[in-house]
Parts: C-alpha cells; sequence; structure tokens
C-alpha cells in the first residue's frame, strides 16, 4: 500500500542500512524543463508592513519575470517546488521549533518586523510562513535536480541563519541543511557535501547544523563587522574569509576563486551547495561591501565554473539581498551563466512558450 506519511523507512534497520526519507517533495521532472526551481508562492506579503524593513519582498517573482521576459524560461519549462510539509521540516527541526512559529512573537524576531507580534498566527501563516515553506521545498528539490542535471537553482531559499532549534535574520526555516540531509538519506551516491556561503553574512544556522559532522565542508565568505558575530558557530567553519567593510570586487573575487580552489583539493564533495547571497552589493544596507552587479555575475561565473569543471553537481540558492536592483541582477547572473554554456537545457529550448497564461493544452502537451 502506498504510504503518503513522511516518516524514516528503516529506521530500526541494520547499521550500514540508510534511511531512506519518503517526501512529497522529489516530484519528477520531465527532461524538458530546467532545471530552476520557482512558485509564485515564493512572494512574501506583510500587508504592507514590509515597508519597515530594508527589503523587496517580492524579488523572487522579478527575478523569475526577468527569465522570462529574456525568453530563457517559461511557466511550462520552469519546476514548480511542492510546499515542505510538517514532516518534511521535522526532519531537521525540532517539534518544539515548529511549535514556536506557531507565536506572532516568535516569527516577529525571526523577520525583525516587530509589528508582525500584533497579526493572528493564521495571517502570519498564510504570509510570511507558507512562501518560506515554499521556498524551502524548492531548495529540497533543487538539490535532487542537482544530482540529475549536474546542476540546479532555486530562485529562492538559502535560509541560512536558522538551524534545527532557532531561527533568526529573515530565516525560519534551515532549508540548506535539510536539502543535504535529504540527499544523503535519499541518494546514496550523496555522502560529502560541501557549503559555499558566499551571501555577505555569516552562515551561522548550517553551520550550528554541521557543528560536529565531517560529511559536511563550509567555506564561508562573509563580513566580519556585521550580523550574526555567532563566535560558536565559527568553529564550523572549515574554509574562513572574513572581509572587511567596503571590500571592493578584484578583491573579493580573488579571494573567492582561490579559496574555492583550495577548498576543493582539501575535500571532494560529492554535491555543493551554493548559497548565491546578493547582499554584498554596494550600497546593501545590511551587507556594507561594495561588490558591483558585475562583480556578483562574475563571482558566479567562477564557482559554476569549478564546480562543472570538475564535475560536481551544484545547486544555487538566492539568500540575502534585497534591494531594489537586486532581482535584475540575479536574472542577469542566470543569464550569463547560460550564455557561457555553464548552465542549459537544449531540450526545454524547443518548447514554445504558452500564449498568454499557462494554458492546460500546452502544460501536458510539452512532454515527448
Ligand atoms: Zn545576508
Amino acid at each position: 500500500m502506498a504510504d503518503n506519511s513522511n516518516t524514516f523507512k528503516d529506521r530500526d534497520g541494520g547499521a550500514d542500512e540508510k534511511p531512506t526519507y519518503d517526501t512529497s517533495l522529489y516530484v519528477d521532472v520531465s527532461d524538458s524543463q530546467w532545471p530552476i526551481v520557482y512558485g509564485p508562492e515564493y512572494n512574501i506579503g506583510f500587508l504592507g508592513l514590509e515597508k519597515l524593513h530594508p527589503f523587496d519582498a517580492g524579488k523572487w517573482g522579478k527575478v523569475y519575470q526577468f527569465l522570462k521576459d529574456a525568453k530563457m524560461i517559461h511557466d511550462n519549462t520552469v519546476v514548480k517546488p511542492q510546499e515542505a510539509s510538517e514532516s518534511d521540516l521535522l526532519r531537521v527541526h525540532s517539534k518544539e521549533y515548529i511549535r514556536s512559529l506557531k507565536y506572532s512573537l516568535t516569527v516577529a524576531s525571526i523577520t525583525e518586523v516587530p509589528p508582525v507580534a500584533l497579526l493572528p498566527n493564521m495571517i502570519v501563516q498564510w504570509k510570511v510562513l507558507k512562501p518560506m515553506r515554499y521556498q524551502t521545498g524548492g531548495t529540497i528539490l533543487a538539490a535532487k535536480l542537482a544530482m540529475e542535471r549536474g546542476w540546479g537553482i532555486n530562485i529562492g531559499g538559502g535560509f541560512h541563519h536558522c538551524s534545527a532549534d532557532r531561527g533568526g535574520g529573515f530565516c525560519a526555516y534551515a532549508d540548506i541543511t535539510l536539502a543535504i540531509k535529504f540527499l544523503m538519506s535519499n541518494n546514496s551516491s550523496v555522502t560529502k557535501a560541501m557549503i559555499v556561503d558566499l551571501d555577505a553574512h555569516q552562515g551561522n544556522g548550517h553551520e550550528r547544523d554541521f557543528m560536529e559532522d565531517d560529511s559536511v565542508y563550509i567555506m564561508d565568505v562573509y563580513n566580519r563587522g556585521i550580523y550574526p558575530h555567532d563566535g560558536f558557530a565559527k568553529r564550523a567553519i572549515r574554509k574562513k574569509v572574513e572581509l572587511s567593510h567596503h571590500t571592493e570586487d578584484n578583491e573579493y573575487l580573488k579571494l573567492v576563486e582561490r579559496n574555492l580552489k583550495e577548498s576543493l583539493n582539501e575535500f571532494h564533495p560529492n554535491v555543493i551547495v551554493y548559497n548565491a547571497g546578493t547582499d554584498i552589493l554596494d550600497g546593501d544596507p545590511l551587507g556594507r561591501l561594495s561588490v558591483t552587479a558585475k562583480g556578483i555575475i562574475a563571482r558566479d561565473e567562477i564557482v559554476f565554473k569549478i564546480a562543472r569543471s570538475k564535475n560536481i553537481p551544484i545547486f544555487m540558492v538566492t539568500s540575502g539581498g534585497y534591494q531594489r536592483s537586486t532581482a535584475r541582477i540575479i536574472a542577469d547572473s542566470v543569464l550569463n551563466l547560460k550564455s557561457k554554456n555553464l548552465i542549459g537545457c537544449p531540450e526545454a529550448e524547443r518548447i514554445p512558450a504558452p500564449e498568454g497564461s499557462l494554458s492546460r493544452r500546452s502544460f501536458f502537451g510539452s512532454r515527448r
């Protein structure tokens, strides 16, 4: 009988049996779809409260729209994620933590939007946490796609401040930890993973989660002078690059390239998780670095080039960076990866875009 409950199978099995985690997040994806994951559910709304946060709450939808406008992708060739269920989340999170999100006050402190505390939790669940659960489902799916296609991109996700039992810094679910744990449970070819965290902030969430875990190598390049200053979590970083305020392109790109190459000489992962935060952008009020748009595009190219040349599957999540110009830069970077042949999907490019919005006929007729 089909078992739709998300439980560990073989939990009590022999020591060398890998547990397989049953989940509806691992949907089948056809060759005529890009391994790029996005759903309109990603976009967060705070009933206008987002104006209180330095934040473009619609960035994910804009990235997707720019990729559509560039005729790279459309509604029939993008991969739509499922929402991470409570039992999916419990693969990493504690019951107590998930329960704590039922209090708007907790969510207000995680999102750093104090008035969220005054909203009924039903609204908070619907407007804030549900989008984050979809993005989390997207990261977990992008990881699976990377193993099938060599690469994957989730247009959202990258909640790198959240660990199993603590949210913070606008991150309510530990999507990076979850994606790695799911892969290691469900894909026998994945025993070692590398996290390359290039968001401007230290990725203390996944660092706390993999503190004692030699199978996950963490490289983190971040501004030492900003949130979260998590000295305990820093102990989990195997390749640490601390930057000062206003670091510019030249220095930044050299550091990224040299340290990534060194990391891959020290450790041979079966998969790379690339946390591609864009809050390194000059003028970002939180990141306080001075990397240009061109610098961000060059950075993503360096990371993909190195991973692809070594045939290591890589999946990217977009993480922090919420200036008005950010969505355009992320889309330009994805288009650049395509133009440099670092990503591609010839089957998808043969599928014509639907007239107007998604039509049922083309949706079902797209598979050859
Ligand atoms: Zn950040």
